[in-house]
């Protein structure tokens, strides 16, 4: 067990890299039973995991690797090892008492343990701060009850943080969220039903009914509020979100250029025709940008720092990866043509595996309307409303607001319509995550690749700006039904039977 603990970083994801690759080529991304086990079970996890408890000592850039390492053979055996690392070791290495720390780590280290976070129920999903999961003091610990679903690893976690809000006297719930530490020795957590998901099958999903007892030492202690420490976690997450992103998007690039040169069309290879060209320098921009995002992540997401106020750029790397995730998948699935539609293909699993990261900790749409409002607020504190005057200045964008002045110049105000929030999020995004390549392009990154994918990024920018600029509040007719049968509009001429 455990065998590389404590050797060098090199050696460590070298023999990561080759076990998965034995594990999964000419196997579905999914796996089949015991998977999990075997990919992880030598300590991948203990990158995740403090050194005074036997792992590796939480260096981001590590965390990073496995999650690249894990995702370039399987991108359901990375939301694993992210589920665990940053979703569940990182906050309890942070959060939780030092004996809980040392049992719990023990169990990951030298047992193979998994763990997972609860927060979303049935009735409050996007606003998990609503949660009826709830406590009380019993005894020496908490009495805590409530429905939680799509817990990944539903079922299979020996471990769970649980989210709830505290009974008050009068029985209604405090606003804040309290996190605890439950192990399977504590029991009280019963599967009321498996959810037949549509991809990500190496991750059981499921509704759970709790009604457990945990020790006192199982609560977590926030520095701040509970809700601090929620952000805490759910932005240090979100801001690890292209470690899993980056092998994917490299198996992506690699697949892609491999089919293009050998699969002939027209006495040509597909390489040959220009659309192939622009979708393989997308898939390419995308790493690019992922890569550019990774190296940025390493300097802000430590369990050190407190990642509560990193709002922008969590929001901006979640919602902008997981974005070019699933257009890169969609790419590769057209150029692959109908062998990707088989189950058995990487590029149809990828699409499927590849879209619930645009829904799940934080729906992108929600994040992007949050981008914008972050954006607004301070174009509000500098009395500026051109957003290319305000890009300008603005530290996440300075460098390369100048790169399209004319694009940008443009004044805008609160009190946008939603979607427009929402175009207008996706645009900030996409500006910032352009900074990002730049900066890294500075430290010495590859200038051809750097540059094109600046090239490609303002190609979309450009059309979200069209998309922004056109003034539309159309809403869905409801009751559309009536007289809108296409049977009784034909035209004079059509053919009569
Ligand atoms: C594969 C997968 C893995 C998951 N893993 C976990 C996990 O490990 N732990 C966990 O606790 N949860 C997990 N989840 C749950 C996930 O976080 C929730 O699905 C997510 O928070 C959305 O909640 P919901 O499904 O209830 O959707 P809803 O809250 O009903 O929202 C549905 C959609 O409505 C729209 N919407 C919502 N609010 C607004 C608004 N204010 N304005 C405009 N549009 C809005 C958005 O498009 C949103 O996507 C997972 C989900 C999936 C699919």
């Amino acid at each position: 067990m455990a065998q590389h603990i404590g050797s060098d970083f090199t050696s460590f994801i070298g023999n990561l890299g080759r076990r998965l690759e034995t594990l999964f080529r000419g196997q579905p991304a999914n796996g089949s039973p015991g998977t999990v086990e075997e990919a992880l079970g030598e300590g991948a996890l203990s990158v995740f995991i403090p050194e005074r408890f036997g792992g590796r000592g939480q260096h981001v850039d590590e965390c990073l690797s496995v999650l690249e390492t894990c995702s370039y053979e399987s991108l359901p055996l990375s939301l694993v090892a992210g589920i665990n690392g940053a979703l569940f070791l990182q906050p309890v290495s942070k959060y939780a008492d030092e004996e809980v720390q040392a049992r719990t780590f023990d169990r990951f280290v030298n047992h193979g343990a998994l763990g997972g976070l609860m927060i979303t129920e049935p009735d409050f999903g996007t606003d998990a701060l609503q949660m009826r999961t709830s406590f009380r003091p019993e005894g020496d610990g908490y009495r805590l009850r409530g429905t939680k679903h799509w817990g990944g690893l539903t079922g299979r976690a020996d471990h769970w943080l649980l989210t709830a809000r505290e009974e008050t006297e009068g029985g209604s719930l405090g606003r804040n969220i309290n996190f605890f530490v439950w192990d399977r020795d504590l029991g009280g957590i019963e599967v009321a039903e498996y959810y037949d998901s549509l991809g990500l099958e190496m991750i059981p999903y499921g509704r759970n009914r709790i009604d457990t007892y945990l020790p006192a030492e199982r609560r977590m202690t926030p520095l701040g509020s509970g809700v601090r420490m929620l952000l805490d976690v759910l932005h240090r997450s979100r801001l690890q979100f292209p470690g899993m992103g980056m092998g994917f998007l490299r198996r992506l690039l690699d697949e892609g250029i491999r089919h293009a040169r050998g699969r002939f069309v027209g006495g040509h290879p597909l390489a040959d025709y220009d659309q192939v060209q622009s979708r393989l320098a997308e898939i390419q921009a995308a790493y690019t940008t992922c890569s550019a995002m990774c190296a940025y992540t390493t300097s802000v997401a430590g369990v050190e720092n407190d990642c509560s106020p990193q709002a922008l750029p969590a929001n901006t790397i979640k919602s902008v990866v997981t974005d070019i995730m699933q257009s890169a998948a969609q790419s590769l699935l057209q150029l692959v043509g109908a062998a990707g539609y088989r189950r058995d293909h990487l590029a149809g699993s990828a699409v499927v595996d590849s879209r619930p990261f645009q829904i799940f900790e934080g729906s992108n749409d929600i994040l992007y309307q949050q981008i914008s409002e972050a954006v607004l607020k301070s174009m509000k504190r500098l009395k500026e409303s051109n957003l290319s005057r305000f890009l300008g200045v603005f530290e996440p964008t300075k460098r390369v607001a100048g790169r399209m002045p004319k694009d940008l110049d443009f004044s805008v105000e609160a009190g946008l319509p939603q979607r427009k929030m929402v175009d207008l999020g996706r645009i900030l995004g996409r500006i910032m995550s352009m900074q990002m390549v730049l900066d890294m392009k500075d430290r010495g990154y590859r200038e051809d690749l750097a540059e094109n994918c600046i090239i490609m990024t303002i190609r979309e920018i450009r059309s979200l700006v069209g998309s922004f600029a056109h003034a539309d509040r159309t809403a869905a007719v409801e009751d559309y039904r009536d007289g809108s049968a296409w049977s009784a509009f034909l035209p004079d001429n059509h053919a009569e039977a």
